[in-house]
């Protein structure tokens, strides 16, 4: 009957019609512009074709469809209002079309019905469910709500409560949960599935239900007292607000005012409510960011995945130092199942470095996902030892001891004479120069960082740095063995800082020049936290820890002495000499006491004020935005700065790795995404405006460049 890329049809018997999903050269079926197109025409086909009983719409994939095409949002969103609109009206009067076809209409879905793709198998009378099915509507994660009527038909095939919960959440749920909320008809197992499919469609083409009704109610407004819809609305919307959904990231409070109101109303103009969200919604900062993310996660996949082709083979591996973080990585290669030796030079450190992956398997036994016997398994094998027996048999070692560049430099030759030719060794220093620390090494090729933050087991990424001399064979085999241990790799140029540290150096500077203007740290924490960051400048120096963060920024200024120079003195220098380290000795900007469940609580210390006084030329009071200008910017100029520098590959890396690194809010998608948004000739104007307060504040003639180009980073 119809024969499209993504979407054919045919006669079954008894006059039926199957409507089946099947993109070509894609192992998921989503939908483009191509595709409604071509569910349009199908759809006209089916309503044309005389004597058809009824329709069962399938997928001939694993999954049934897995949503939108998020490629192309980009691009949409940057188009008018009316452009944008026009799309979503386009898209909803296909899902009309299929919703009024003359005949009964079953889905059969079969794995993955996300997005559009629920939203498409809602415009059908029936849903028969697979076990391995996942229902849902992820888009409040993009900053969105649903555009092809999800918000419309969900309150009327399931409920309002459904419908909030569902879509303000985000989370898919499993056949069971569709069922139980009248969202699926039936669940079977996937064997069964097209027979159930095709019973119900007979049995609604025999008229042995009613069908008609059902469709009847999707015309209509929701049939439940408008101030019970009101009072569910209410409830979810505190419920979001408890779950930290901020003022940054509308969606979900949008979603659920929406759902509220649209509730009322007949089809149409629920349809055009909903349009008119997406679109104020998909205009925001929030989903520009949020969808930019989504694309460039995908984009390190692939670019991992390329990288990895080229890696050498990764049976164990060896971790050198069993402190904070070796502990931490030995356990988290462990847990992905790789094995590993781990080597220090104090029992008593094997002891502790252990004690910390019993600690973390314990907590994913208790929470149901690991069982006992696989969490003895991964302990098992991790193979503490004070020597270097067996070395010569692992393909990749992590060095992660003390941080000093002669005992690095001879535990790293050491290292190297006891492995094969072929192994790789890589260094998590935070600090230290690839090209510093391989001076000697036989086989500087073979060498390369692998620079995890703290914890390792819990944050994402892991730089990967290349060195002068190293090998693209030993910077592929450290992104698969990251990506193995379900980190995200970026590779870095070497240089003072590599990449994320290096751009939190001018952020700290500009904190500490607020302070040294008379600024309260305190109201400079409150700004920032109130912008987005889950932590303050202040309190994010007592977490590092005043020594580690004192190194790292001293290193990294005299790394760059003409552009990011400190101070003689600084707040930071002032709380070291006080030995105030922050967390860990509990106390630093902030004073900590343990809370009932153990946490340091903190709180304000009049010392403080005491102490940095010397330092301050006065006081001096600024507004929220003025703050976070001067925080933000020197950000954007070293990012820009990096780029420039080919620190890495794209604004895409430069970005993730700043969000994943050091918890920049996701609203902003990160430096370079902030400056497009914020606008390039704003940040040259801003950076003209500070340009006094030192270098970190002067943008790149890049920059420059571009905007008076018109151009953005991402284009
Ligand atoms: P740590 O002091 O907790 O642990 C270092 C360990 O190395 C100790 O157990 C020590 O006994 C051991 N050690 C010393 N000499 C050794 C040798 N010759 N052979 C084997 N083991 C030896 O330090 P850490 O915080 O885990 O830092 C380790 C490395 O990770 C450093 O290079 C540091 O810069 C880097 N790093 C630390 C952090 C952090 O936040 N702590 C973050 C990223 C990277």
């Amino acid at each position: 009957m119809f024969q499209g890329k993504s979407i054919r049809t045919q006669w079954l018997d008894e006059r039926f019609v199957e409507l089946c999903f099947d993109r070509e050269g894609s192992v998921i079926n989503k939908f483009d512009a191509a595709t409604l197109q071509e569910l349009q025409a199908a759809t006209e086909s089916i309503a044309a074709a005389a004597d058809v009983r009824g329709v069962l719409i399938t997928s001939a994939k694993d999954g049934f469809i897995a949503g939108a095409d998020i490629t192309g949002f980009p691009a949409l969103f940057a188009s008018s209002t009316g452009a944008i609109q026009a799309v979503f009206a386009d898209a909803n009067k296909v899902m009309n079309a299929v919703e009024d076809l003359p005949v009964p209409t079953v889905v059969a879905i079969n794995g993955f019905a996300l997005g559009g793709g629920l939203e498409l198998a809602l415009s059908a009378d029936c849903r028969v469910v697979s076990t391995t099915a996942q229902l849902g509507f992820p888009e409040v994660k993009l900053g969105l709500v649903p555009g092809f009527g999800g918000t419309v038909r969900l309150p009327r095939v399931a409920s309002v409560a459904t419908t909030l919960e569902w879509i303000s959440s985000g989370a898919p749920r499993n056949a069971e949960a569709a069922k139980a909320a009248g969202v699926a008809d039936e669940v079977v197992a996937p064997e069964a599935l097209r027979e159930a499919a095709l019973a119900l469609l007979r049995k609604a083409a025999a008229g042995e239900f009613d069908w008609r009704a059902r469709r009847a109610m999707k015309l209509e407004a929701v049939k439940q007292a408008s101030a019970e819809i009101s009072a569910v609305a209410t409830k979810t919307g505190e419920a979001v607000r408890k779950a930290g959904v901020n003022k940054h990231q509308p969606a979900a409070l949008a979603a659920v005012e929406l759902i509220a109101r649209s509730a009322l109303l007949h089809r149409q103009a629920a349809l055009e409510l909903e349009t008119e969200t997406f679109t104020r919604l998909a205009q925001g900062q929030a989903a520009a960011s949020l969808v930019q993310i989504f694309l460039s996660e995908q984009l390190l996949k692939k670019r991992a995945k390329e990288r990895a082709k080229n890696a050498r083979s990764l049976g164990k591996a060896a971790v050198l130092g069993a402190g904070i973080m070796g502990g931490g990585i030995a356990y988290t290669g462990a847990n992905k199942g790789t094995p590993v030796l781990l080597k220090d030079i104090q029992q008593q450190q094997l002891d502790i470095g252990l004690a910390e992956a019993r600690k973390y398997l314990g907590k994913q036994v208790a929470s149901g996902k690991l069982t006992q016997q696989r969490a003895d398994g991964v302990l098992a094998s991790i193979q503490p030892q004070l020597d270097y027996s067996n070395f010569d048999t692992v393909d990749v070692v992590v060095e992660a001891v003390v941080e000093k560049l002669e005992v690095k430099r001879s535990v790293l030759a050491e290292v190297e004479a006891v492995t094969r030719s072929d192994a790789i060794i890589a260094t998590n220093t935070s600090s230290l120069r690839i090209d510093d620390l391989c001076v000697t090494l036989q086989r500087p090729e073979n060498f390369v960082g692998m620079h995890f933050f703290n914890p390792a087991p819990l944050m994402p990424l892991v730089e990967v740095i290349r060195g002068g001399k190293t090998s693209e064979a030993a910077v592929a085999t450290i992104v698969k063995f990251a990506s193995s241990m379900g980190k995200t790799p970026i590779v870095v140029k070497d240089g003072p800082g590599f990449l994320v540290n290096r751009i939190l150096t001018p952020y700290m500077l500009s904190f500490m020049q607020l302070v040294r203007d008379g600024v309260d740290f305190v109201a400079i924490d409150k700004a920032m936290e109130q912008f987005g960051w889950p932590m303050g400048p202040a309190y994010l120096n007592d977490v590092i820890g005043m020594d580690t963060a004192n190194h790292v920024f001293r290193i990294i200024s005299a790394g760059f002495p003409d552009r990011l120079r400190r101070d003689a003195s600084d707040a930071v220098q002032v709380m070291l000499e006080q030995k105030r380290l922050g967390q860990k000795n509990g106390v630093g900007f902030y004073r900590y006491e343990p809370d009932p469940a153990g946490k340091p609580k903190k709180s304000i210390d009049p010392a403080t004020y005491e102490l940095l006084k010397p330092l301050q030329r006065g006081a001096q009071q600024l507004a929220l935005e003025q703050i976070v200008e001067r925080m933000m910017l020197p950000v954007i100029v070293e990012a820009a700065w990096c780029l420039d520098e080919e620190v890495v590959a794209s604004p895409h890396e430069l970005d993730m790795a700043l969000l994943l690194g050091l918890g920049l809010p996701q609203y902003l998608g990160g430096a370079l995404k902030y400056a497009d948004w914020l606008g390039l000739d704003n940040v040259v104007a801003m950076s003209d405006r500070h340009a006094t307060l030192g270098k970190h504040f002067v943008v790149p003639a890049s920059l420059r460049e571009k905007a008076a180009k018109g151009e953005r980073y991402y284009q």
